[in-house]
């Protein structure tokens, strides 16, 4: 079989992956870059338009999230027959997010932020929808192409990562032998506060494609879930205890619901009082109504738990209105999870750092000089010194003395190295192929799967380069 990258391996940029296995062409995930707009955001789909032999017959969604399907419409656009599977509850986020990712698209042309013109509209997508076909978790599907020579079988596992994600199972014969392909996508082998740890498929398998974005983050796995619990409870006390402003910015998606699950847990074990107010605002509370429609029929710790049991103000629209809501005590769960400019997690940020008695508490991944990994940056330089370090959030408005209390910690949607590794060790793959990480990342995880699986082969894909598998 062959296996080509059409999106970034050697970052958190698109992913997409295209495998030709005897005469059936086949697309795993079709994610944009969120660092990009236009068309430099979109998988190389044209490397499977070069090649006379290639085509895609059938794609594989595994999860909502913009890097694994942000970029679906340009996909089915491009391979107009294309048959796209996914589970129902990544379908119905997928509903959501595409949406609000057109009406991005349009703002930021209108606002002058991109000369990009929007690479898809609402109803471009209104027409896509009805194409999805969905599965349900561990019931197999077939994924043969039109001149398939072998028949292909899908499988979805619960991928512990997001409402509706997915791992994926490929098993079918080639030249006569039986092959077994596992993707992981983002997998999560510990469960989270809603959503329980990944499930995989029986061993052995031949190909194992697995993610590696936290490949080059040791601290990750010398800490629990429940220190970091700990902790971000302990943080929480102290702030509000002062009377203060507690921002927590996230990814609207999968993190947001998470961290008012853990917030919603402290209030019922009287661990904070029930009476903070707790703001949330935006596409968070679209999807959080959709982790509450799902709660019976896809994975839970608790499928009585519901994302709005936990009491939520939405954020008011107008200045006056959102600076009302500045008076402490009281708890901000505001996107964007980076606190980039223009967003709710950035404006609060602005208004509440310069006073001490506040708190910035970091729950996700951010990026090098993203203005969260400013924030924290700035806070680590404090070195006991009485003089605030000045820290910029947004440009427009420069830099600010900060005095608030900022804290990281690790409440990841995506398993430490030390589970993968362990991973590799349960599906006792021939093959590993090593995504969805940067490079230091990668690299640490083929020299320990080497060092503790020597007869392991292990790939680095690199992006646009096909190889045989
Ligand atoms: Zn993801
Ligand atoms: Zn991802």
């Amino acid at each position: 079989m062959l296996f080509l990258p059409l999106g970034a391996t050697e970052a958190i940029g698109a992913s997409c992956h295209f495998l030709f296995i005897e005469e059936t062409g086949l697309v795993l995930d079709a994610g944009a870059d969120p660092e990009e707009d236009g068309l430099a955001s979109l998988p190389y789909f044209d490397a499977i338009h070069r090649n006379r032999g290639w085509y895609v017959d059938h794609a594989i969604v595994t999860h909502a999230h913009h890097d694994h399907a942000g970029a679906l419409p340009l996909l089915i656009r491009a391979f107009p027959h294309v048959q796209v599977h996914m589970t129902r509850a990544t379908r119905d986020v997928v509903d959501f997010t595409l949406a609000a990712s057109a009406r991005l698209q349009r703002r930021k042309l209108r606002e002058g932020s991109t000369t990009e013109e929007p690479l898809f509209s609402e109803e471009d997508l209104d027409v896509q929808s009805y194409l999805y076909l969905t599965h349900d978790l561990e019931k197999p599907f077939d994924v043969t192409g039109l001149r398939g020579t072998s028949k292909i079988k899908g499988t979805l596992f619960n991928a512990g990562h997001i409402l509706g994600s997915a791992g994926v199972l490929l098993e079918f014969e080639e030249a006569g032998a039986p092959r077994r392909v596992f993707y992981t996508s983002d997998t999560n082998l510990r469960p989270q506060t809603i959503i329980p740890g990944g499930s995989y498929p029986d061993a052995p398998i031949d190909v194992l494609i697995l993610e590696s974005t936290l490949g080059a983050d040791p601290e990750a796995e010398h800490t629990t879930r429940k220190l970091e619990e700990e902790k971000f409870l302990a943080a929480l006390q102290r702030i509000l205890d002062q009377g203060g402003v507690a921002l927590v910015p996230v990814f609207a998606l999968g993190r947001a619901q998470e961290m008012l699950a853990l917030i919603d847990q402290f209030k019922a074990d009287g661990d904070l009082d029930e009476d903070i107010p707790v703001y949330t605002a935006g596409g968070m509370r679209a999807i959080a109504d959709l982790y509450d429609k799902t709660r019976f029929t896809t994975p839970r710790l608790d499928s009585d738990f519901q994302v709005f049991g936990v009491e939520q103000k939405r954020l008011p629209r107008t200045e006056k209105g959102k600076r009302n809501a500045l008076q402490g005590p009281c708890i901000h769960v505001l996107a964007s999870g980076m606190m980039f400019e223009r967003t709710l997690s950035n404006w609060v940020g602005q208004q509440i750092i310069e006073d001490e008695k506040n708190g910035v508490l970091l729950v996700g991944f951010a990026k090098e000089d993203s203005p969260a990994d400013r924030l924290r940056a700035a806070a680590a330089s404090r070195n006991g010194s009485t003089t605030p370090p000045d820290v910029i959030l947004d440009a427009a408005t420069g830099a600010q003395p900060l005095r608030a209390e900022v804290q990281r910690f690790r409440f990841s949607g995506h398993s430490h190295r030390r589970d993968l590794i362990h991973l590799v060790g349960q599906l006792q793959p021939k093959q590993v192929l090593l995504v969805h990480g940067e490079e230091e990342a990668r690299q640490w995880m083929a020299d320990n799967i080497r060092f503790f699986y020597p007869d392991i082969h292990v790939h680095l894909p690199v992006w646009g380069e096909p190889m045989e598998i």
